[in-house]
């Protein structure tokens, strides 16, 4: 496929550039480099909501450059899953990437990304065993492998993710500790509708009978987490949960689990250490997550 000049890279406005290959995004890297500029990287599927902007301000604060990725990790999905219809908008990306002083968008196509012959993958650790590692098997090896690239190509002093994927954050910070990559992985609170549901792309699938439904989620783990702190028997409260989200009109739990926030082991009871309460749920076709600190 050819690239037109206007595909390789262009300035949007005044400060906000975009790069679509790799050698432009070094170019554009290295001068920062030159300049002795630190740089944080917010890698995203695009469909940019608050969420993402509490990103890039957090990016803002903690570096002199913001690189912000767009990009559709088709390795991420099985072919059972929302590739196809996942959300897309890059102009309205592109218009709130620019109001929050993002300094370079990184948006490859699939073939920059992944170039005919590509091969080599990396294999995930114990953070990505279960859970959502159990439900959706390539899942995590899709994220690490693409995020171990984006990581080599932007080249960032930090990197931050939102803690609204919880087990994604961990598998991540697992990565870069094992393989000694050299840079910081930043959690992000999550950030939430005033009714409590968690901001995603994906609640853009939700019908307004669904979206009603939806913030249950959220208030029946913020219930299990403030129990567990005082003590609840684990097992007994995490069945209880599932029960109050099945009967609130979610069609399917796929979990929900109260588990060591740092390694994400099992857990029986609080015992002091932080500990989290992870849940993935079905509404209709949509597929949601959401977890909340619990002690
Ligand atoms: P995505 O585009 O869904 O892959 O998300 C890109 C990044 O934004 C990931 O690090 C997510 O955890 C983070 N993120 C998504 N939703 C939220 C949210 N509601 N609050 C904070 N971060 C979020």
């Amino acid at each position: 496929m050819k690239i037109s000049d206007e595909q390789k890279g262009h300035t949007l406005g005044k400060a906000l550039k975009i790069s679509r290959t790799v050698k432009d995004l070094r170019k554009q890297v290295a001068k920062w480099r030159e300049a002795g500029r630190s740089i944080a990287l917010v890698p995203t599927m695009g469909a940019l909501h608050d969420g993402h902007i509490g990103l890039v301000k957090l990016g803002k604060k903690q570096a002199d450059r913001v690189v912000v990725s767009i990009f559709v990790n088709p390795t991420q999905f099985a072919p059972t899953e929302d590739l196809a219809r996942y959300p897309r908008d890059e102009a309205g990306d592109l218009a709130k990437l620019a109001d929050a002083h993002a300094d370079l968008v990184w948006s490859p196509a699939v073939e920059e990304m992944y170039p005919p012959g590509f091969s080599t993958g990396v294999l995930p650790g114990s953070a990505a065993e279960d859970m959502e590692g159990a439900i959706r098997p390539h899942h995590f090896g899709g994220v690490a492998t693409v995020c171990c690239k984006l990581f080599s190509q932007v080249t960032p002093d930090l990197a931050i993710f939102g803690e609204k994927d919880y087990q994604q954050l961990c598998v991540l910070k697992q990565m870069v500790r094992d393989l000694d990559l050299p840079l910081k992985i930043i959690g992000a609170p999550t950030k939430r509708a005033d009714d409590g549901l968690a901001l995603s792309s994906r609640n853009a699938y939700l019908s307004a009978e669904e979206r009603a439904i939806a913030p249950v989620l959220n208030a029946v783990l913020s219930a299990l987490a403030e129990d567990v702190g005082k003590g609840a028997d684990i097992p007994a409260g995490t069945t209880e949960a599932k029960r109050k989200l099945l009967a609130a009109g979610f069609s399917a739990v796929d979990y929900v689990e109260v588990r060591d926030a740092e390694t994400l082991g099992k857990v029986e009871r609080y015992g002091g250490v932080p500990l989290r309460v992870l849940s993935a749920v079905r509404l209709g076709k949509t597929r949601l997550i959401d977890n909340v600190r619990a002690g």
